[in-house]
């Protein structure tokens, strides 16, 4: 699960790593309102910025025409006129796709003078099996394309879980950075927090990207966490009502979410033949079939071990509901469950959605006899395959591929 950045920051922030000040607001009048308040704390420019699943808003372009998603302002009625021109419109960045995110929270902060821009992120690092953060001089830009034009420079740390991160090792990255004097000390507190916040919230990434030193009103240099991006791992979500909180339904396919209310696990992929299968290992196997008689996959869609009636019919629903669906592959091998079961499940669901696509089924083991009879007696054009092989082969002609 992703979350969004005001929501990243204000983890971040407990776990004392240093943030600007800001507040997350839906209107323009309340975007207002809040740069009044931070004008009046002495902060001399604020930032504007749209909250969506995505990264380069800076660089992104609003299908209103507007450019940029992340502005700079130095009045409360430019951060009005700018909150108006971004709120319910829809932001494309290189990482939405053509779509793009329809903008309807706005974070505004103060803008703190920048005076250099870096990249830090702590993951898991699966060649070593432990978490690493990797930071790099070359912030606030593409970090892939600093991997792969210039990997020198950037400079990983690998942690110890039993022990956490220790300062050596942030003072170390401090320096991996250029920085001098008290900067040092202000980078390691930051770094730190930022592990502690990976290591404590259970997350699977967190980036900060701008991390930036920053110059106060007094003239002295600080760092701070300018963006930041976090996302969770799922599996530990249910140690984490605070976190479980911050989902934002908004910014998820519907289809996914519709899925998930019925147990399901769907995935929306590419392409035009949809598979219905129980269990995760068979629909990876199922995908790779399709693709290697030519077919191309629409979705992942796991029914479970213990697929129901209901389960069946809200999967078809989903699988229906998506208009590049051209054939559907239904692929079940009852070990726990009994084949007769899915038939009955199979054919009331086809006749319940006035299924027209071409329908492939594969059933396999416990009283498939009785389930094959079911699909026969039923009255319905369905296609039946004896093996994955001649189901998958059957379903690619059927859609002609
Ligand atoms: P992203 O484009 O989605 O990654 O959004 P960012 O929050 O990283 O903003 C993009 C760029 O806008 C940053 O790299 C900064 O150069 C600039 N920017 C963002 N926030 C501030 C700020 O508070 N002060 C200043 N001066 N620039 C900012
Ligand atoms: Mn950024």
């Amino acid at each position: 699960m992703n979350i969004h950045e005001y929501q990243a920051k204000q983890l971040l922030a407990q776990y004392g790593v240093s943030v600007p000040p800001g507040e997350v607001c839906d209107t323009p009048e309340a975007a207002k309102k809040i740069a009044e308040g931070l004008f009046a704390k002495g902060e001399t420019l604020v930032v504007v910025k749209s909250q969506i699943h995505a990264g380069g808003r800076g660089k992104g372009t609003f299908k209103s025409g507007f450019q940029g998603g992340v502005k700079l302002c130095k009045t409360a009625d430019d951060v009005y006129e700018k909150a108006k021109a971004m709120l319910g419109n829809v932001l494309v960045t290189k990482q939405t796709g053509p779509e793009g995110r329809l903008v309807s929270k706005l974070l505004v902060a103060g803008a703190p003078e920048i005076k250099k821009e870096f990249y830090c992120a702590v993951l898991l690092d699966r060649a070593s099996s432990r978490p690493i953060m990797m930071v790099s001089t070359e912030g606030g830009v593409d970090i892939e394309e600093v991997a792969e034009k210039s990997p020198e420079k950037i400079v990983k740390e690998t942690i110890d879980p039993a022990v956490g991160m220790m300062p050596y090792q942030a003072r170390k990255l401090a320096g991996a950075l250029g920085l001098k004097g008290d900067l040092i000390g202000s980078a390691a507190k930051l770094l730190l927090g930022v592990y502690k916040t990976w290591w404590e919230c259970d997350a699977a990434m967190v980036e900060i990207n701008p991390l930036c030193i920053i110059v106060g009103s007094d003239g002295k240099e600080t760092l701070s966490a300018v963006d930041a991006k976090v996302s969770m791992d799922d599996n530990a979500l249910y140690r984490h009502k605070n976190i479980q909180e911050m989902r934002d339904l908004a910014e998820e396919a519907p289809l996914e979410i519709e899925a998930s209310k019925h147990g399901l696990n769907y995935i929306k992929l590419d392409g035009s033949i949809a598979c219905l299968v129980n269990g995760a290992g068979l629909a990876m196997s199922t995908m790779d079939i399709i693709q290697h008689f030519g077919g191309n996959p629409a979705n992942f869609l796991d029914v479970g071990g213990g697929a129901s009636k209901d389960q069946v019919t809200a999967a078809f629903k989903i699988i229906l509901s998506d208009p590049s669906v051209k054939g559907i592959l239904v692929n079940i091998f009852g070990g726990i469950m009994d084949c007769d079961v899915i038939a009955t499940g199979i054919v009331a669901a086809v006749k319940e959605t006035g299924l027209k696509l071409p329908l492939v089924v594969r059933l396999e083991g416990n009283n498939v006899d009785a389930g094959k009879k079911t699909l026969a007696e039923s009255g319905l054009s369905l296609i039946t395959g004896d093996t994955m092989a001649d189901a998958a082969q059957k379903v690619v002609k059927a859609v002609g591929v």
